[in-house]
């Protein structure tokens, strides 16, 4: 839920999401649709599925594994998040690179590599290579927790960073040009006509998603990408008594900037087996209380309210509240990892570390670990 996402956005959608789905086995029984909607407004639902697909591992297995190879067999499981419930939940001495990670060794070792390519891999050996046999997940803590409030993106805080004394950057002047991040592809722009059809007793047409994609598995009002022959060719599939362009919504998702021309209509009629855009799987009527419990994109939103058609508080509420779908970020980190973690609860002050240096052979290319000062 934390991806590119803030912790204060977080937290209500990660308390209702608990409430609703307290253990593996209540997400794994649950149906796709009561996953996406508990999810709607937090963007990246590929997520939630993978979550979802992943309680059902747990479940038919009935146990969780407990060390990275177990939990990199897991849908949706990478080697960050793997790394960081083996270490922190199991005490398993592994590694972990989050972006905040692999700044701070960017300037601490003065890795020269872009960190979208090489510069991670590198920065992934040394985390191998440094983490202790003793407390691995407090270390793994500690180092995401320096990347997020000490060695920061700008303005590094050199003046109180326990490792400053060890660190090649700030030595050699080059703390503001590491880590080396290559450009990011800007998002392509993209034309997309969609329709928000209602019924005269005011129900609404949506259309679910195929299983991949963007947007996979989400309702939405239909829609097809292109221009002036598209609309035609979408409008011309429903029976409308009237039609009328309502509006323009722009979104800004990763790689795609998308302009939707949102068109407002009547359905003089509609039969279950009209054919679809190739997009989706299905299609079917529903009343405003009903949409509650289905699993909606913000886009989704923003086109309903643009229709203007009685659009209900979730669509108001969808309209002011915009959801933290990928912006294209100024500065991009190597992998999404930017808020500040929780503050983990009170433990016992850790003993000084002894001087981590490198294992085995790359110890003879790796910059000496730094010192850690109390
Ligand atoms: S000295 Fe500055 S650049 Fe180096 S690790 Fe610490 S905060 Fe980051």
């Amino acid at each position: 839920m934390l991806q590119q996402t803030r912790v204060d956005t977080v937290k209500p959608y990660f308390e209702r999401f608990m409430a609703r789905f307290p253990t593996p086995l209540a997400l794994a029984e649950a149906p796709e649709d009561q996953v996406l909607a508990a999810w709607s407004g937090l963007g990246y639902y590929r997520r939630a599925r993978m979550l979802h697909a992943g309680a059902r591992v747990v479940a038919e297995r009935a146990a969780m594994p407990c060390d990275r190879e177990g939990l990199l067999e897991l849908p949706g499981v990478g080697r960050y998040t793997a790394g960081a419930i083996a270490s922190i939940a199991f005490e398993e001495p592994v590694g972990l690179v989050d972006g905040n990670v692999a700044r701070v060794f960017a300037r601490l070792f003065a890795l020269e590599d872009d960190m979208r390519g090489p510069g991670m891999k590198r920065a992934e050996a040394l985390a191998e290579e440094l983490v202790p046999r003793e407390r691995p997940g407090d270390w793994n803590q500690a180092l995401m927790e320096l990347g997020a409030t000490v060695c920061t993106p700008r303005s590094p805080a050199c003046d109180r960073c326990p490792v400053a004394s060890s660190c090649r950057a700030r030595a050699e002047g080059r703390v503001d040009r590491l880590p080396v991040i290559g450009e990011k592809a800007k998002p392509k722009p993209q034309h997309v006509q969609a329709l928000v059809a209602r019924t005269a007793d005011g129900r609404v047409l949506l259309a679910r998603r195929r299983t991949s994609g963007l947007f996979a598995g989400l309702w939405e009002p239909p829609a097809v990408d292109g221009d002036a022959s598209a609309r035609d060719g979408l409008l011309g599939r429903f029976a409308l008594a009237s039609r009328a362009l309502a509006g323009r919504v722009t979104h800004v998702l990763s790689h795609r900037r998308l302009t939707v021309d949102v068109h407002a209509g009547v359905l003089s009629g509609w039969a279950a087996g009209t054919e679809l855009p190739g997009a989706y799987e299905t299609a079917r009527l529903f009343a405003d209380e009903e949409l509650a419990e289905l699993g909606i994109s913000t886009l989704a939103r923003k086109v309903l309210a643009a229709a203007r058609l009685d659009a209900g508080p979730l669509f108001a509420a969808a309209s002011s509240t915009p959801e933290p779908e990928p912006e294209p970020r100024a500065k991009p980190e190597p992998r999404a990892k930017p808020e500040p973690r929780a503050k983990p609860e009170p433990r016992a002050k850790p003993e000084p570390r002894a001087k981590p240096e490198p294992r085995g052979s790359a110890a003879k290319s790796t910059p000496k670990a730094p010192r850690r000062s109390r």
